[in-house]
């Protein structure tokens, strides 16, 4: 399934642009960072860093030509654009101010912009950019926030220039990490169908009996809000219940809800969850486009009586993680006081834009950054053991996002983590509700605030620096 051809040759994003783009990101990353010109020599900074690009985002190659690996902070960094790798990373210039020897601002820009994607005409039977197609998969870093470790580069640098160290932002009561804990409800009502099937395939009628009378009687092991709610609660914690709005199947055939969201009884329970700390957002159907968003949008925004104009942000996610990159920010962006949570791989736990706290979109037909926050998705249950995806057993799950789980403890950022309603079912033995107590107990043994999108739109608007 190939990307949409673009209507117009895009256009070189300038150096200007770039250096703007990621300099906004690094200085929401830190806290008082001071207000010293960085760039390239053209406009003779106070920090030097190397052009590195040539002409390449003048063009529409999705990829770079291949990183060098450097060492920093005890790891090998991929570092692409990086013309001269005999020179060290960084280095005094005979004027006593640094330079920085590999281009970090296009390597930064490359990577949390989602140049790859917008390029890339490679997509999967869902219309997804595939982690098979990625940089992070090419050359083995999808769990390294290769951009902190880049802003961590330039970091060094300025506290070399001034004399003093540079703080990651922190969160809710000073925490140094956030984790950000979301349900996406795809289904309510369908716990008894696969056994059910099952029963009949095997002809085992006691059991199909078993499962009928239990389908009738009581009630479905999936229609579980308030038990997700009063788990995580049991962490002391809080967590994000992103609702399907639409129930209809999407033209192609992929299911959307099994449920109807404006049904009296679920109206009443997601109310009941709102008033519990949970926050209520929306689970964006399969190809919504900017008025099904809104109206979806505006439907959850009714239910929980918040209008847009409350202030109050509502987070999506599109559900199957389906983003287009050359449509979906736009569509996103139509909607007001909106933010997103879609960007990780399915198929991969890690960091599709290899960054670890939330950023701003690039937008590349205006060629400006978006207005909405990404709070990108770092790992799904889903994804841990699937046909498809990762085979993991249940005691191997922990100990291999861990490593991932250090590196957004390092560098202060928000961890992402999605565990459908479905997988609350004590049925699940693979990735259930074990597994989720197992990742929630990690957490919480590593003093991370429990965040919602709310939270973090607010914490990544406070002033961290001295200039913009
Ligand atoms: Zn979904």
């Amino acid at each position: 399934m190939p990307a949409p051809a673009f209507a117009t040759p895009p256009q070189p994003v300038s150096t200007e642009t770039r250096l703007a783009y990621v300099l906004r990101h690094f200085r929401l990353a830190y806290e008082n960072v001071p207000d010293i010109s960085i760039g390239y020599v053209d406009t003779q900074p106070q920090l030097q860093v190397a052009d590195g690009a040539g002409g390449f985002f003048s063009q529409t190659n999705p990829y770079p030509a291949a990183p060098n690996m450097r060492e920093w902070l005890g790891q090998s960094v991929p570092f692409f654009f990086d013309a001269e790798p005999q020179r060290p990373l960084l280095e005094l210039l005979p004027s006593g101010h640094p330079i920085i020897n590999a281009d970090i601002i296009s390597g930064a820009f490359y990577l949390l912009s989602g140049w790859q994607e917008y390029y890339s005409e490679e997509r999967d039977q869902h219309g997804r950019f595939p982690y098979a197609a990625s940089v992070q998969r090419q050359y083995g870093f999808v769990t390294m926030p290769v951009v902190n470790y880049y802003f961590d580069v330039l970091k060094t640098a300025i506290q070399h220039m001034v004399g003093h160290s540079l703080q990651p932002r922190t969160w809710l009561n000073g925490a140094q990490w956030a984790a950000f804990v979301t349900h996406d409800i795809d289904n309510l009502y369908s716990a008894w169908k696969a056994p059910t099937k099952a029963a009949i395939q095997r002809r085992d009628w006691p059991s199909l009996a078993r499962h009928l009378w239990q389908h009738f009687t009581q009630k479905d092991a999936w229609d579980n809000l308030e038990e997700v709610q009063q788990t995580v609660a049991s962490y002391e914690a809080k967590s994000t219940f992103f609702f399907l709005p639409e129930h209809r199947k999407a033209a192609n055939g992929t299911p959307n809800a099994d449920y109807k969201v404006q049904q009296a009884l679920l109206v009443t329970q997601i109310r009941h969850l709102h008033r519990n700390t949970a926050e209520v957002a929306v689970h964006g159907s399969i190809n919504a486009d900017s008025v099904k968003l809104a109206l979806e949008t505006a439907a959850m925004r009714e239910i929980v009586d918040l209008p847009f104009d409350s202030g109050i942000y509502l987070g999506n996610r599109f559900h199957y993680l389906k983003w287009e990159p050359t449509i979906t920010p736009l569509i996103v962006e139509s909607i007001p006081a909106c933010y997103d949570s879609t960007l990780g791989f399915a198929e991969h736990f890690g960091f599709r834009n290899s960054y670890c706290l939330p950023f701003f979109p690039f937008n590349f037909q205006l060629r400006q950054e978006c207005t909405f926050l990404e709070i990108p998705l770092n790992v799904m249950d889903a994804t841990l053991h699937h046909p498809r995806y990762l085979q993991l057993a249940p005691e191997e799950i922990l100990p291999a996002i861990t490593p991932m789980l250090q590196e957004i403890e390092r560098f202060g950022g928000v961890c992402t983590l999605l565990w459908h309603n479905e997988n609350f079912d004590p049925a699940n033995k693979n990735t259930g509700p074990r597994q989720f107590a197992e990742i929630m107990e990690y957490l919480r043994s590593r003093a991370v605030a429990f965040v919602n999108g709310q939270d973090i739109v607010g914490e990544m608007n406070k002033p961290t620096s001295t200039s913009s």
